[in-house]
């Protein structure tokens, strides 16, 4: 007998519901199984093929639950969660689209299929903002990977084991990791080498688990990377983060997954041992948390004493309207849900066909917070994740007769960038930080010589202790 109330709750929905909740099996299908999804027999050979050539060199991957619940299979190709999950022939490049078709068309030699992708991969900017070479952070002079530590406050871990998702999305920045390359991945099994950076680093306050998808691990792996921070020697991470998208992708993780039960309870126990327990919910549109499961599932995290924090890209195709985020942050802010950040698609893999003018984009998030209640009004952003930080776009202004847009770093690879304003030419067609240039005829941005020596030493700045 248990006390736990999310467990007493769950048992109930599972009465009412056994079919529609409980019993759904997992089931995935990647580019080689295109074939046996039956709802794709609406498109014609034509589309079918497109997918297959994209879906060769951009990651693929979707779930029963993601094709029968949250697809409304009337309105394609335009459903959002269709172009969330399926290859579409608009993200490659006409000509890169070509090679791949042409040589699909001639062969099936998986070896000359790979060689290709691998060539194509390269022109898709694989790892965006020096990932790789400036956040993989050292200790004892050997380099941690698995470990990203950009910023003082947060460390970014990859558990080799989370290092896939319930789904896939098409516009994930981190696709590259996704395809096979291994030289393009990151991740750690080491729960060791973890922990002694993190005790040796007392100004980490935060550790964030990230993927992938942490949540496609087993209950036990993830309580072996997060179940020995209680000690007292972690008295300094108060927050842990689970950077997950299973909410949307495969609520049944936390609802009736063999080891639901026991997640849950590792949660509480963190809450219950004074961590701050945050999931960091990737939510790109309201259809995927309006499930009756995807609500049970947001309701047992909730009763752990857990809190749900909401980010997501601003996405052509998908959320590019302000109705559907004033819709969204209104729904997450009701079920108990915070938004946090909304970001620009990061220039890498499809953003061509994903991106939004840096214009558009903050007029979508300000359209949208004039829509909702004060509570539903905290995600921050548009915000870019670039090399040197994360900058926001405040707003288009006009400065002594020079229109501008405003920025601020809301994250700097150095803490004394954050919050100061600066201004960048306006320009109605950028969609990424390096398209800017300074306002005023300044020559530079205040951070850039900084941040080209840190480049060219190749390291984050980030203190020891
Ligand atoms: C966004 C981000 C973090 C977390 O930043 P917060 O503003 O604390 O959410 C940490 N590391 C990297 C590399 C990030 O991009």
């Amino acid at each position: 007998m248990t006390t736990f109330s999310y467990l007493q709750r769950s048992a109930r929905v599972s009465r009412d519901n056994d079919t529609e909740i409980a019993t759904r099996r997992f089931q995935v299908f990647t580019e080689r199984q295109l074939d046996q999804i039956p709802q794709l027999a609406r498109l014609d050979e034509e589309q079918r093929f497109a997918m297959r050539v994209v879906a060769n060199v951009l990651p693929f991957r979707v779930n029963q639950y993601v094709i029968d619940e949250l697809i409304d299979w009337d309105n394609i190709p335009d459903d959002p969660i269709f172009q969330l999950s399926f290859p579409q022939r608009g993200m490659l490049s006409e000509t890169q689209y070509q090679r791949m078709a042409d040589l699909l068309r001639q062969t099936d030699d998986r070896g000359a299929i790979r060689e290709l992708a691998q060539t194509l991969r390269q022109e898709l900017n694989p790892h965006p903002a020096g990932q790789m070479q400036m956040n993989v952070p050292k200790l004892d002079n050997q380099r941690l990977e698995g470990i990203q530590h950009k910023y003082r406050e947060t460390v970014l871990f990859f558990p080799s084991q989370g290092q896939t998702c319930h789904s896939y999305c098409s516009f994930c920045f981190r696709w590259a990791q996704f395809v096979g390359d291994k030289e393009l991945r990151f991740s750690s099994n080491e729960a060791g080498r973890l922990h002694d950076y993190l005790r040796r680093h007392k100004a980490v306050s935060d550790l964030l688990i990230t993927g992938g998808d942490p949540m496609v691990m087993k209950t036990r792996h993830l309580e072996g990377y997060l179940k020995p921070l209680l000690g007292k020697e972690f008295e300094h991470i108060h927050n842990l983060r689970i950077g997950t998208k299973a909410i949307s992708f495969w609520p049944q993780r936390f609802v009736s997954d063999p080891d639901a039960d026991e997640l849950l309870r590792l949660l509480e126990k963190l809450v219950k041992n004074g961590k701050q327990v945050a999931i960091m919910a990737h939510i790109n549109h309201w259809r995927e948390i309006d499930t009756p499961i995807a609500r049970e599932a947001i309701r047992r995290i909730r009763a752990t004493g857990a809190v749900i924090r909401s980010q997501s890209p601003l996405v052509a195709h998908i959320n590019d309207d302000p109705q559907v985020w004033a819709t969204m942050w209104r729904m997450q802010s009701h079920l108990g849900i915070i938004p946090y950040y909304m970001f620009v698609e990061r220039d890498t893999g499809a953003r061509h066909y994903f991106e939004v003018p840096l214009k558009r984009a903050w007029e979508i998030y300000r359209d949208a917070m004039s829509r909702v209640s004060g509570l539903a009004r905290t995600a921050r952003g548009p915000s870019m994740s670039a090399g040197p930080g994360k900058v926001e776009i405040q707003g288009v202004s006009e400065i002594n007769g020079e229109k501008v847009f405003v920025l601020r770093f809301i994250q700097g690879r150095n803490p004394e960038w954050v919050q100061r304003p600066f201004f960048a030419k306006y320009n109605p067609q950028a969609t990424w930080l390096n398209h800017l240039e300074p306002a005023f005829g300044e020559e530079a941005f205040f951070f850039d010589a900084e941040y080209r020596q840190m480049q060219e030493r190749k390291l984050c700045p980030v203190p020891l202790s």
